[in-house]
């Protein structure tokens, strides 16, 4: 008899899951809408130039594989919060500012997780309901409480703005409080520069301490800078805050698992200390992380021909993402006939959109058009081309009526 015997089967993961139900179905006109990854027009994967040229130049230099420091590639390091808060931020003149870097955007959570267990004994993360599927895990799996702040207005398919700051001022003081720093997952929806400052005020009363994850700085609006808008705003303010990044989906790396954890501390000895202990904890975890991505970033970002075209490439991949959520828009205006307002795509921003489809119509979408999407109605823009907005827009309110 097997020792093994008391391990169950586990459910599929709600987003990776979806790709494997995807592969499984034979019919021609299947839509992978589930996981958030970057596709051209032809629906192939695509792997930025920038990329190719940067690691060409790595291969000519004839880089060694020797182990990384525990804390990461430091050319990798001191560009990630650069190119986060800006290099002439005061929190990087003074020093101020422990930066790890992770196994990309998850591992740099998973590790933050870690020091919230270890050092904020009982402290509560508040997340958005809904959010990112894998925020619960992460925090489940570090054993951190975590309890869900309003976020989404169904009615609206906006900003439940006074729910989430009725949340935020309601949680016990110095709570984490989980924001995404730029299109919002699942929801697409981000809060105006003016609500920002909002939050942060009932943050800071509260000595809450914000915990952004950003990852899709870049790819949003096309723009690093205006992405990065919401962090810098607290770290002007001089508020402590962590923030978790990742090269997943602005550099097209995801399967290098290259990111960073980021913990921003009102003195530099405290910085040091934070990151003696990210380091600490990451050592009987995974030792330390990979190379190749983070040299990857670091010959981008460090090289200013290469950062242009990185620039560009983002320009040319947030467009495109654009124009499928115009053109979805205007093919489900043009088709519906119920006089549904569909306004709401476009003021969605980010690779995905959601839909408002319930757990029921998301099925028919999959079980009778073959489009794969995650049940909570989210479907990513990135993986639709232009040429199948028609048969989505279909597909959406035959689930809808
Ligand atoms: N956080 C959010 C909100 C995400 O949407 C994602 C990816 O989908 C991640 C973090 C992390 O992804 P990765 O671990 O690939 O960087």
């Amino acid at each position: 008899v097997s020792r093994f015997e008391g391990v169950t089967m586990a459910p599929p993961d709600p987003i990776l899951g979806v790709s494997e139900a995807f592969k499984a179905d034979t019919d021609e006109k299947k839509l992978n809408l589930g996981v958030g990854a970057y596709r051209t027009e032809e629906l192939q994967p695509y792997v930025l130039d920038v990329v190719k040229k940067a690691e060409n130049l790595m291969l000519e230099r004839g880089e060694n594989k020797e182990y990384l420091p525990i804390e990461g590639l430091a050319a990798f390091n001191k560009v990630t919060a650069e190119l986060l808060f800006g290099a002439d931020n005061s929190v990087l003149k003074e020093q101020r500012v422990a930066t790890v870097q992770g196994l990309s955007g998850t591992g740099s959570l998973r590790l933050a997780a870690a020091l919230i267990e270890r050092y904020f004994p009982g402290a509560k993360v508040l997340i958005s309901s809904p959010t990112w599927g894998n925020h619960k895990n992460i925090f489940n799996d570090a054993r951190v409480p975590w309890s869900e702040y309003r976020y989404y207005d169904p009615k609206t398919v906006g900003l439940d703005f006074e729910g989430m700051i009725a949340d935020i001022k309601a949680a016990p003081g110095g709570s984490f409080i989980l924001l995404h720093g730029c299109a919002h997952n699942p929801t697409g929806i981000d809060p105006t520069p003016e609500q920002w400052e909002k939050i942060a005020d009932v943050i800071q009363e509260k000595n809450h301490i914000p915990f952004f994850d950003v990852a899709y700085q870049g790819f949003a609006s096309g723009s690093l800078d205006n992405d990065a808008s919401s962090v810098r705003l607290f770290a002007t303010r001089g508020m402590e805050l962590l923030v978790a990044q990742s090269y997943s989906k602005n550099l097209g790396l995801y399967a290098e698992r290259i990111g960073a954890m980021n913990v921003v501390c009102s003195s530099s000895d405290l910085a040091a200390r934070v990151k003696s202990q990210l380091k600490r904890l990451a050592r009987p975890m995974y030792s330390n992380p990979p190379v190749h991505g983070a040299r990857i970033v670091a010959n981008v970002v460090g090289n200013p021909a290469l950062f242009d075209e990185w620039k560009a490439e983002m320009e040319m991949m947030a467009g495109r993402i654009k124009n499928v959520r115009q053109k979805l828009f205007d093919s489900l205006s043009a088709k519906d006939k119920s006089g549904k307002d569909w306004s709401f795509i476009l003021r969605q921003i980010g690779m995905f959109s959601f839909t408002g489809l319930n757990k029921a119509q998301s099925d028919n979408m999959t079980n009778k058009w073959h489009v794969y999407m995650t049940k909570d109605g989210r479907i990513s823009l990135a993986g639709l081309s232009l040429a199948k907005c028609e048969y989505l827009a279909d597909a959406i309110i035959d689930s809808y009526h």
